[in-house]
């Protein structure tokens, strides 16, 4: 086995993350599927890469100077990324939430030193959608820079140079099928775009939860939102910078329910804690290797994103009294235990 090596500074603990084979969706899709492991990057999720990218670019670019600020909106995971990265250059964070996504994810970002500002959910037409307002912040305050992750470019380029090459590494070269949800579009984009480089042949497909317009839109070019979804951090409703341009092949629409179910699966049969967004790229996933089967693709290997972790999660997904107060199924080893 090949040793791990020693990093030479905490932002080297970004990205490389383990590759695992996941049983129980394997099974059911009767073809291999292998979870990248987002979860395990030091600020627990997939979009520590996006911030380390855009903080770097923007370093680059000449317009983040030391002793500056990182603004940004996010419906949590990257302001956790932006903190963690920001923490280790010396520039402070300013973050701008809807108010409701997990308390946990508020909590965390106060605990890294980030400054909080938390506003109601609204469309992103409306001038107090949480992205408007963490611009004119960005804005107004003195040596900031607004991260801009939906449209920043950069955030797609840390996915291309690093997600996509790392998984085309792991897999020996040897992968039929990539699919995940998209919240920006830069793991989709970045990752479809980087594998296809590789080879155009692996087919990449957009996994859409309930309540996003995207998978109208790649089916039918018709952006054009039906139902809803409790997922954080997914669903988008319009064509991101990150988004132009990506190569998807075919797309799935994955309720919640669904992505719940892998989610207890995985819990239980296989000891792997994940957030909905993972559980719901799980279910794209098995319904891509069926897919690639019908189209006579024997053996056929796909990998998604695990994009966090479930402690992330602890008072919603994995609290009877929230699922029961959404509609959703409750884990029968959480009724047990009230
Ligand atoms: N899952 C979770 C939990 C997230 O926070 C995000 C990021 N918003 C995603 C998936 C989607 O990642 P991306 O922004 O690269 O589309």
């Amino acid at each position: 086995m090949t040793q791990v090596p020693v990093r030479e500074q905490t932002l080297d603990l970004i990205g490389n993350t383990p590759l695992v084979r996941l049983a129980g969706p394997s099974e059911e899709a009767g073809c291999d599927i292998y979870g990248k492991c987002e979860f395990a990057n030091p600020g627990a999720s997939v979009k520590d890469r996006a911030a380390l990218y855009i903080i770097r670019d923007a370093e680059a670019r000449g317009e983040l100077k030391p002793g500056g600020c990182v603004v940004e909106g996010t419906a949590g995971n990257t302001g956790i990324g932006i903190a963690l990265v920001a923490n280790a250059l010396g520039y402070r964070t300013i973050i701008v939430m809807p108010d409701n996504q997990s308390a946990e994810k508020m909590q965390t970002l106060r605990a890294l030193g980030a400054e909080l500002v938390t506003v109601s959910p609204t469309k992103y037409a409306d001038p107090n959608h949480f992205q408007h307002v963490s611009r004119r912040l960005a804005e107004e305050t003195e040596g900031a820079i607004w991260a801009g992750q939906f449209d920043n470019t950069a955030n797609r380029k840390a996915h291309i140079e690093g997600t996509a090459k790392e998984i085309w590494e792991q897999m020996d070269g040897r992968i039929d099928g990539f699919t995940c949800s998209a919240g920006t579009g830069g793991t989709i984009a970045g990752v479809g775009m980087g594998l296809k480089e590789f080879d155009e042949n692996v087919v990449i497909a957009l996994t859409d939860p309930h309540g996003a317009a995207l998978f109208n839109y790649y089916a039918k070019g018709e952006l054009k939102a039906e139902g809803s979804s409790v997922a954080e951090g997914i669903g988008q409703g319009r064509i991101t910078g990150n988004l132009e341009g990506a190569p998807i092949d075919t797309q799935f629409r994955i309720s919640d329910e669904e992505g719940l179910e892998w989610v207890a699966r995985l819990l239980r049969e296989e000891g792997l804690c994940l957030g909905l967004s993972s559980g719901i790229n799980v279910a794209g996933a098995v319904a891509l290797g069926k897919h690639l089967k019908a189209e006579g693709r024997e053996n056929a290997r796909v990998v998604t994103i695990l994009c966090d972790s479930g402690f992330r999660y602890l008072s919603t997904l994995y609290n009877a009294e929230w699922l029961g107060s959404k509609g959703l199924p409750v884990f029968d080893w959480l009724a047990q235990s009230d």
